[in-house]
């Protein structure tokens, strides 16, 4: 289907992805007292720790670094504002890890697998307490995690990571529901069985990385926006170069999400892929009709996975669809049109009862995608830089535990942190460019092309089928 302005009903509105910040962080600046960004760095400064990005990672290191520490000279660059990233753009799921469980078990062991589990389980637990201790107004609401499958293969799925639960002591971690129960929570005419995971929570997520941003100014942390760091010279010790001037410090972090595609030393942990947001007008008497107003978090079981949450105005914010592959980040994840239209015919598709809600915003963004779709955190030669990579598209709750793990590394405290599986693990790594960049933008579109077809009850064209499994084939735990 080829979508027109009209048929997204965009009601006259200029719906250009791209061409301003996400809606999330335009309410976010609108309801600080002071927006102004902090200043360039423009000199040659010394720090005890230079931290490089200022998302979530960036400002969740520096949050627990100078909570452990409050003498440590911290300090923050970013090339834009803080949460102007993806960390200011995301759908806001902060949600568990226990419908991961296969993968980490393949990568872990069961017990680790489930210790990782409830480390992230403390970690959406933590922001919502980091949001009441600090008077940050996030819209944190912990309501848990609805799965709807949209096709009859994906009812297996949703049974499959019930049973893994089960087989692995927490039964109570994700539920089965019927037809029936999905729809008693988020009534869709697409929905099926699925499954209820209750670690989930919803944040509005540029509330929280500059409710992050104002604690870490307060606590004297020095943040420097508009600054990009051209060079890092790792010493010992570190030396940040930008623009205007250098940060030289024993430790640095890189911070840097999909970004560490132009970064040697991270380059081959990841592709970068998009991720796009539509978002609707007001819309709570259509949400009250479908009887979703428990504020859960919803997602499909398409590998290309379609996210949807309400806000608290009373519009749906639904993520997914399209988007690119590249291996650098430039405007096809910000200002993607046709991203946008997939996203849109997506969420009309779920939800037709809306046909007649305009949609209001869209915005997009780079996901870090890692060899086995989960984060690993650590340090890389010569020992005192560190970082945290590979989201997948899954970094809102992670990212509140690699700050944590990050500190602690960089401080040497030895810490169930520190002692968690994903930490100094050797890296899994995809083939050099150009293969890397064409193999993952060829992949995609032959994932999302299974997807819809599953979606549509048809049967998958084989060929685009062997693609989208090719990534499973080589070992990387990506893809259907
Ligand atoms: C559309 C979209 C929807 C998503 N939805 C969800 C979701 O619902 N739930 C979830 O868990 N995750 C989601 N994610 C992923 C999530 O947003 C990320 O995993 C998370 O924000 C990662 O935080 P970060 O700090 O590592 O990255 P970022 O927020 O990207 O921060 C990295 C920062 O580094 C800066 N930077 C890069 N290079 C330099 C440089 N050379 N010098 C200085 N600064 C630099 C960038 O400007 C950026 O601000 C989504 C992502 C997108 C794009």
């Amino acid at each position: 289907m080829s979508l027109t302005a009209a048929a997204l009903n965009l009601a006259g509105h200029a719906l250009t992805p791209g061409a301003q910040r996400s809606w999330w962080l335009r309410e976010a600046l609108a309801a600080e007292k002071d927006s102004a960004p902090q200043a360039p760095l423009t000199s040659e400064i010394s720090a005890d720790v230079v931290v490089i990005g200022g998302g979530f990672t960036g400002l969740w290191t520096a949050y627990h670094l100078t909570q452990a520490k409050p003498d440590m000279k911290v300090v923050v660059l970013e090339q834009d504002i803080c949460g102007g990233g993806p960390s200011g753009r995301n759908g806001g799921f902060a949600s568990g890890w226990w419908d991961e469980l296969d993968g980490l078990i393949s990568l872990y062991g069961r017990d680790e697998a489930v210790r990782a589990c409830r480390a992230i389980s403390d970690s959406i637990n933590a922001i919502g307490e980091f949001c009441r201790l600090h008077k940050v107004d996030a819209w944190y609401k912990h309501a848990g995690y609805l799965y709807a499958a949209t096709a009859p293969q994906h009812e297996a799925i949703a049974e499959e990571i019930v049973r893994l639960a089960g087989e692995v002591g927490v039964p109570d971690e994700l539920q089965a529901l019927s037809p029936q129960e999905v729809k008693a929570r988020c009534d869709s005419p697409a929905f099926r069985s699925g499954a209820f995971m209750r670690d989930g929570a919803s944040v509005q997520p540029a509330l929280l990385a500059r409710g992050l941003r104002r604690v870490l100014l307060e606590w004297g942390v020095i943040i420097h926006e508009g600054t990009p760091v051209t060079r890092l010279d790792a010493g010992p010790p570190a030396v940040a170069i930008t623009a205007g001037g250098s940060v030289r410090a024993p430790k640095a972090v890189l911070a840097l999400n999909a970004w560490a595609v132009g970064w040697p030393q991270l380059r081959r942990r990841l592709v970068a892929w998009s991720s796009y947001i539509v978002l609707t007008a007001p819309a709570p008497e259509k949400l009250a009709k479908i009887g979703w107003t428990g504020g859960e978090l919803v997602t499909d079981f398409r590998t290309s996975v379609r996210y949807f949450r309400t806000t608290r105005d009373g519009r749906i914010a639904f993520g997914g669809g399209g988007g690119r592959a590249s291996s650098r980040i430039d405007d096809s994840f910000t200002h993607d049109m046709r991203a946008v239209e997939e996203a849109a015919e997506g969420f009309r598709r779920l939800f037709p009862s809306f046909a007649d809600v305009p949609l209001e915003d869209a915005w997009g963004g780079p996901i870090d995608v890692s060899p086995t779709h989960l984060p690993t955190f650590g340090s890389l030669a010569p020992g005192n830089l560190f970082y945290a990579l590979g989201y997948t598209g899954n970094g809102v709750a992670p990212s509140h535990l690699a700050g944590k793990v990050i500190a602690d590394l960089v401080t040497g405290a030895d810490t169930d942190s520190t002692r968690l599986p994903m930490v100094n693990r050797k890296p899994r790594l995809f083939p050099p460019e150009p293969l890397r960049s064409i193999g993952a933008a060829v992949v995609r579109r032959a994932i999302i092309a299974k997807d819809t077809a599953e979606e549509r009850g048809h049967h998958p064209n084989p060929v685009m089928l062997a693609i989208a499994r090719m990534p499973r084939r080589m070992g990387y735990l990506l893809g259907p």
